[in-house]
């Protein structure tokens, strides 16, 4: 059976002396949650080494927020799978909206780092997700299938057991426009579909596929009533101790 995955995108906020104030409030507010729940933050480079050591022996996991595709060497600016792996890092989120948009990251780059971060043995969280006008012209599945098969060119079906899909509308992401129940999850039966075609049932019942896009205390439990949607990637939210926490403790 699949696992849930909450996970809160510090994205670029909260200097390292604020990250680990935060760490540590949410360290305890945040145990007790179900055991069939994973939860992760991924804070900002600069705060992962002061973030890991407050949550260290907690159930709170480690992710970044990106990672370069190459071992090491001249890539000025950028961070390596190694560098990550050494503070305890355990997940990074790839293909963020964000990234593909203000960065330019393509589906060929995005698929090079998630072969290369599982290659290192991360966790990846792969997002994908349509632009409102890709939405209203009717283009939501077919746009989502391309990000889908083009992130995930080469990738075994061993592989696929080291991934999180995000289903992230951009239209959605820090807009307070949340997806309704209805719309996320006919696009996570949509996506689960898809993984069926490119893998196995088995494959596709076991990957959990997470819902972001302005997510609340408030909405969380009308999501994840829904079969195929399992967890949240969360960003505004994520940066409130008690918010953060009643979405970790959803009710399904
Ligand atoms: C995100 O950054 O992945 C995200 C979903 O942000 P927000 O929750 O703020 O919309």
């Amino acid at each position: 059976m699949r696992k849930y995955l909450i996970a809160g995108n510090w994205k670029m906020n909260l200097v390292p002396s604020e990250a680990k104030k935060f760490a540590k409030q949410l360290v305890e507010s945040i145990k007790n949650v179900d055991k069939d729940v994973d939860v992760m933050i991924a804070p900002p480079f600069t705060a992962l080494d002061a973030v890991a050591q407050e949550i260290k022996g907690s159930i709170i996991k480690l992710g970044a927020q990106n990672v370069n595709d190459n071992e090491k060497g001249a890539f000025t600016g950028e961070v390596s799978a190694d560098m990550l792996l050494d503070l305890g890092v355990e997940y990074v989120i790839i293909g963020h909206s964000e990234r593909r948009t203000i960065y330019k990251e393509t589906d060929e780059l995005i698929n090079k780092k998630i072969s290369f971060s599982l290659k290192k043995g991360l966790k990846v969280v792969f997002c994908v997700g349509e632009l409102l006008s890709e939405r209203e012209s009717g283009k939501t599945n077919d746009v989502v299938k391309t990000q889908v098969v083009g992130g995930l060119k080469n990738i075994s079906a061993d592989d696929m057991k080291s991934i999180v899909i995000a289903y992230e509308p951009v239209w959605a992401i820090g807009t307070g426009k949340v997806a309704t129940p209805e719309q996320a999850e006919e696009v996570h039966a949509f996506i689960r579909n898809t993984i069926k075609d490119l893998y196995s049932k088995e494959v596709s019942d076991n990957i959990t596929i997470q819902y972001g896009g302005s997510v609340t205390d408030t909405s969380v439990d009308g999501l994840m009533s829904k079969e195929n949607i399992d967890g949240a990637l969360v960003g505004g939210a994520s940066l409130k101790v008690d918010s953060f926490t009643r979405i970790a403790k959803f009710q399904k």
